[in-house]
């Protein structure tokens, strides 16, 4: 295959990769057979009610009953606080042992790993509730924060200012900087969720990768439509930032809805893709090899987030590989946000001298 068919194929082929990836969205989106188990059940009941589930002590259970009296008497809300705490952690450790020693028995009876509540029976180690996935958005959160510090670096040290203004050539500098911002404040959220899975963290989790997807929407569709012009960037910005919005307040105040959520951000990932593959091909972009890697590592990326499978061993699920897989993408992706920064500021430099 020639290199021209090469590239013509490339943004058909992401867009079936990704259609296929939404057609089977609604079969991966299924209740959690684990919690509706009647044995599993009973053990979190009577585990709650004990604070005793085989030979572990939950502590936090134990201690329930003796707290009771003086948090319905205290005027501290504190208290009250500590008190909802507590039954927290209770509710979580029964949860995990009972879903432990469920598990054990179904394998020993040769069936497959099933989801509790929405979520594979991973193995914790220590606070950690999925130390694999935690530890990768870790490392993401790192790769991001290298990734920017290196482009600031470029920017405002080694590249040339516009004399007048001591503002950079490249136009989309300030936007490249806030998309920073919001993605490491994504893996940020991202492994306190999955060091800690409650409410407030989930929610936040989902918050923030939702800005973080609707934002480089926007980005994308800025940079390969070459939109310089403030007003014209506020209107291809404005449509999608109130819908990101409205999507993220109907999330945390209306309904944290997997499904529909999951939808929404293949539709916004699929659209990127699409788009930076289609403008790769067209383009002469230098680096243009560098994005070909990222749109397609990003497409089979995405693929992994949807067909979800068991942890192995207790650890590694489709869910971390995906955050492992986003881990060198993410380098490639700041070396050509660099690479198109240097190649702008070298066209309007020259374009300049040529005058
Ligand atoms: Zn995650």
């Amino acid at each position: 295959m020639t290199g021209s068919s090469l590239r013509r194929l490339l943004p058909l082929v992401s867009l079936l990769l990704l259609l296929a990836a939404l057609g089977f969205l609604s079969v991966s989106v299924q209740a959690s057979r684990g919690d509706a188990d009647p044995h599993y059940r009973t053990c979190v009941d009577e585990c709650q009610n004990t604070g005793i589930i085989a030979s572990n002590i939950i502590s936090h259970c134990s201690s329930l009953e003796n707290d009771s009296t003086s948090a319905g008497t205290s005027w501290y809300t504190q208290e009250a606080l500590g008190m909802q705490w507590k039954q927290l952690n209770c509710m979580t450790d029964c949860r995990y042992y009972c879903m432990m020693q469920r598990e054990e028995e179904r394998r020993l009876g040769g069936l497959s790993p099933v989801q509790y509540h929405g979520k594979w029976p991973f193995k914790r180690v220590s606070v950690f509730q999925e130390p694999l996935s935690a530890a990768l958005s870790v490392l993401n959160l790192l790769m991001h924060f290298t990734g920017w510090l290196s482009f600031f670096l470029l920017v405002k040290y080694k590249l040339p200012l516009r004399p007048q203004t001591k503002r950079t050539y490249y136009e989309y500098t300030g936007l490249w900087h806030i998309y920073a911002i919001l993605s490491m404040n994504a893996w940020i959220w991202s492994s306190v969720f999955h060091t800690r899975d409650i409410d407030l963290t989930e929610k936040l989790d989902y918050s923030s990768a939702v800005a973080v997807l609707g934002y480089s929407l926007i980005l994308t569709l800025l940079r390969i439509f070459n939109v310089k012009d403030a007003a014209a960037r506020v209107m291809f910005a404005a449509p999608i930032l109130a819908f990101v919005t409205t999507h993220i307040l109907y999330l945390n105040f209306y309904e944290l809805d997997y499904g529909w959520n999951m939808k929404v951000c293949v539709a916004m990932g699929v659209v990127q893709i699409v788009a930076w593959a289609t403008w790769a091909g067209v383009t002469r972009h230098p680096s243009r090899f560098k994005l070909w890697v990222v749109v397609f590592g990003g497409a089979l990326a995405m693929l992994l987030e949807v067909f979800d499978f068991p942890p192995y061993k207790g650890y590694a699920d489709a869910h971390s590989l995906w955050h492992a897989s986003t881990v060198p993408l993410t380098y490639l992706w700041w070396s050509f946000i660099k690479d198109d920064a240097e190649f702008r500021t070298s066209t309007l430099t020259l374009v300049k001298k040529a005058r």
